[in-house]
């Protein structure tokens, strides 16, 4: 049977010489497909083999993994390859999505749109990588069922207007009250910046506007999602302990062209 379907390459194994292993995401969820000889460069399969490529898949399925039989490649987004921070964001989203997105048929069409929206703002260069980064983090968070509600106590649902307090062993943000049944201080986290937390969580890509926080907000963010995300989803991956000592190369900073922005 064969059939036809968008999708995106969120990752590549080469398979013997000249093949590769696909995973798809498409509007259904992920899917795993060979591309017969895409690693000859003359493919005509090779463009849409890519990390991060987006097209139109036609797949034959027979009794074992699927076969791409012809791609229809509406962007290869070229810029996530061209700068390596960039190219390792794009590694490190992927890889997220590869975890957090189930198989077809199972998965929402909203994951698939998300993620597109997220890498056309990450090949744009629309959005700070950094915080594009987060946005995803947070999302795949609840995907996974490891993402509390983050405008409310975990403990006694209260909302504040004020600061909440992240501990790793309550799995999200505590009121001032109930912190103190907790050992050893949290860490004060704005109520602004857990509101951007949740929406980063709930609101589709598309419909984000520019996404504006601060550096120090990002900050925090990325250290309370990346301890939710080893304790809470079991998440330790390769393409972040990549992305981490490139940045670190760079003095921590997301990228030279964010200074202006
Ligand atoms: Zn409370």
């Amino acid at each position: 049977m064969v059939f036809n379907t968008e999708a995106v390459v969120i990752r590549t194994v080469a398979y013997g010489e000249t093949h590769a292993v696909l995973t798809l995401l498409t509007p259904s969820g992920k899917l795993a497909a060979m591309a017969r000889g895409a690693k000859k460069p003359q493919s005509r399969l090779a463009a849409g083999s890519q990390l991060c490529a987006q097209g139109m898949y036609a797949l034959y399925q027979g009794r074992g993994m699927a076969d791409v039989r012809q791609v229809e490649v509406i962007t290869t987004r070229r810029a996530l390859r061209e700068r390596l921070d960039l190219a390792a964001y794009a590694a490190y989203v992927c890889e997220l999505a590869c975890i957090g997105i189930e198989d077809a048929p199972s998965a929402p069409a909203s994951a698939f749109q998300d993620f597109v929206g997220l890498l056309d703002r990450l090949a744009n260069a629309s959005d700070p990588p950094a915080v594009l980064a987060r946005v995803w983090e947070a999302k795949v968070l609840r995907m996974l069922g490891a993402a509390p509600v983050w405008t409310r106590c975990v403990e006694c649902g209260a909302p504040w207007t004020d600061t909440g307090w992240y501990h790793v062993q309550a799995g999200g943000l505590l009121c001032a009250a109930c912190q103190t049944r907790y050992r050893g201080p949290g860490w004060p986290v704005s109520a602004a910046a857990a509101r951007v937390l949740e929406q980063f969580s709930r609101v589709p890509v598309q419909r984000m506007g520019r996404i504006a926080i601060g550096d120090e907000t990002c900050r925090v963010l990325d250290r309370l999602l990346r301890l939710q995300m080893s304790e809470y989803a079991g998440l330790s991956l390769r393409s972040r302990s990549v992305l981490d000592s490139l940045l670190d190369v760079n003095g921590g900073m997301p990228s030279v062209d964010e200074e202006g922005e």
